[in-house]
């Protein structure tokens, strides 16, 4: 009870879901395209990033090719004077064949003291070594000479034998990109070698053992070429805006991928949620997958005692054993305009049911409810039909039983009851004093019962404002020479006034409430039995 048919089945708000769903998607999406844009863009600069320092790597190591092939040459010229004529012939050769080297020369005390260009007294101070490389060598990395001021120089010298050149000639590459930073540092201490631009001391760490590496730091992206045969590695950093800005180029066409998808996603899932969640496609699918299912309450003679007839009440056992109960679902059906295919259903449940029953016991009669609907459909008319015509059971045993609200609809009404009953099955007006229809119109209507509402049995004994209504529909009934049926009679006292009252029949839960038809039938066989003992 207190659930509303919306709570399960509220079409809006199920298409709500799905916009929401939907939105979450596209967010999700766009989230994700930005994602795949940063992805895309840091790709991108880092295959930049790592051809530059590849290029730097292999300008470096063209660089030290030459100087050890220098240093080779000088070690093993035999020559015991380093400055000697011969020797300086040969630094000449050395220096002029290389296309990187500026200057040969003999380095002793942090003084030069010969070179290609001739022999020094006193020898030109070079200042101190900044590092020993893994190598073997010496390593000045600022060397200003005499006769070329304002220079500074890279001085690599082996046992002496110095090697002196342009530090700029492995980073000549990229200079028209002032905020991208490239360089050579000593793999062994880290130090920077040479570079431009800005360099981090941390990122000798983070190459760790590798050869190549792209390290993504706040940011920025650098990317790490370790020389297979000397001891330093070539970098170069792009900046971060760099990545930003190409990822806003990738973000203008992903995004809108992301969204258009999205979109997509949230239009089909509002249309098949619309289709799927609309009532009448649940009510379709509860028929289809067998989800409805009959309950019986006798209907009781007052003066015997004795069950005379059956009311089938249908109910939905939705998926997980929820049982739903019929006023959560009629109304939405009628409105939906899906309750004569629920009654179609309902008729054939009724026949596989109970008419085995109805045909051994002759005296008991078995009803239906309608809605205004069935009183206007062909479908539901033909279907009874064919059920009176299969079962073989006299068509009075059957009985319609229509709401008065139901009948408002005037002198259509009046004819379908006419047809019905000229099928020769009963009908009753359920529901009575609930609805609004004048007396006057009801005595237009063919009839034979009348069911008086529970609303009116419950004032019974009890002083309200509608306790004297009751009396009122006893006299319309037997005015209009219609039986009675009292619903929802819950009490003895109810009883007692009933039967004093003429009504001839009652239902409700004093006698019993709704059973399934297995329970129904032990029940009346048992009373059967009883009856048949007592005669
Ligand atoms: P109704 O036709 O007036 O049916 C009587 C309702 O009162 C049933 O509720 C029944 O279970 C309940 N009832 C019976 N005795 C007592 C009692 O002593 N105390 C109380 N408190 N209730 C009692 P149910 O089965 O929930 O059905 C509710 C309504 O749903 C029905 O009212 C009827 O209008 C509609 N309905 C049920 N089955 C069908 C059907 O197959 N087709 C159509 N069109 N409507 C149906
Ligand atoms: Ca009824
Ligand atoms: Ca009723």
């Amino acid at each position: 009870m207190g659930r509303k048919p919306g709570s399960t089945l509220n079409k809006a708000s199920a298409i709500w879901l799905a916009v929401a769903v939907g939105a979450l998607t596209i967010a999700i999406l766009i989230l994700v395209a930005i994602q795949l844009a940063k992805r895309e863009s840091i790709e991108s600069v880092s295959v930049v990033a790592s051809t530059i320092s590849g290029d730097v790597l292999r300008r470096a190591d063209g660089a030290a090719d030459q100087m050890y092939e220098g240093y080779r040459r000088l070690q093993s010229s035999g020559e015991l004077d380093p400055c000697s004529d011969r020797s300086i012939a040969l630094m000449q050769d050395i220096s002029l064949r290389s296309s990187q080297i500026q200057l040969v020369g003999f380095v002793a005390n942090n003084q030069l003291l010969c070179s290609s260009m001739g022999r020094y007294r006193p020898g030109i101070p070079v200042g101190p070594v900044d590092y020993h490389s893994s190598m073997g060598t010496n390593v000045r990395l600022s060397v200003e000479l005499p006769m070329a001021p304002h220079t500074r120089f890279l001085m690599n010298d082996k046992q002496g034998f110095a090697m002196v050149m342009h530090p700029e000639i492995p980073i000549n590459v990229m200079v028209n990109q002032p905020k991208i930073s490239v360089g050579i540092f000593s793999y062994s201490t880290g130090k920077e070698i040479v570079g431009r631009g800005e360099f981090d001391p941390k990122w000798a760490r983070l190459l760790g053992s590798n050869f190549r590496k792209t390290l993504v730091t706040s940011g920025e992206v650098v990317a790490l070429s370790r020389s297979q045969k000397y001891d330093y590695v070539a970098f170069a950093a792009l900046p971060g805006a760099l990545v930003a800005a190409r990822t806003r180029v990738f973000a203008l066409v992903m995004v809108p991928i992301g969204l258009v998808l999205g979109l997509a996603l949230t239009v089909s899932l509002v249309l098949v949620g619309r289709q799927q969640l609309s009532f009448p496609a649940v009510i379709r699918t509860a028929i289809r997958k067998k989800e409805f299912f009959m309950m019986y309450q006798p209907v009781v003679d007052l003066r015997s005692g004795q069950w005379t007839g059956v009311e089938a009440l249908v109910r939905w056992n939705r998926s997980a054993g929820e049982i739903v109960q019929p006023h959560l679902f009629i109304q939405a059906a009628e409105e939906s305009g899906m309750i004569t295919k629920l009654t179609q259903e309902v008729i054939g449940m009724v026949a596989h049911d109970v008419l085995d029953l109805v045909k051994e016991h002759p005296e008991l009669s078995i009803a239906l409810n309608f809605s205004r609907d069935d009183l206007h459909s062909d479908e539901t008319i033909s279907r009874l039909k064919k059920l009176l015509a299969e079962s073989g059971i006299h068509p009075n045993q059957f009985m319609v039983e229509i709401s008065e609200r139901g009948l408002l609809s005037a002198d259509v009404a009046a004819k379908i009851i006419r047809t019905i009953r000229e099928l020769g099955v009963q009908v009753a007006v359920d529901d009575f004093g609930t609805g609004y229809s004048s007396l006057s119109y009801l005595t237009t209507l063919d009839l034979d019962y009348l069911k008086i509402d529970k609303t009116f049995i419950d004032t019974i004994g009890v002083d309200t404002a509608t306790s004297g209504v009751i009396q009122h529909i006893i006299a319309i009934a037997n005015s209009l020479n219609l039986k009675m049926i009292a619903e929802g009679v819950e009490t003895e006292d109810q009883v007692s006034y009933l039967r004093e009252h003429g009504v001839q029949f009652a239902q409700g839960w004093i006698f019993s409430q709704p059973m399934t038809i297995d329970e129904f039938r032990t029940e009346f066989a048992a009373r059967s039995r009883n009856a048949s003992h007592s005669a």
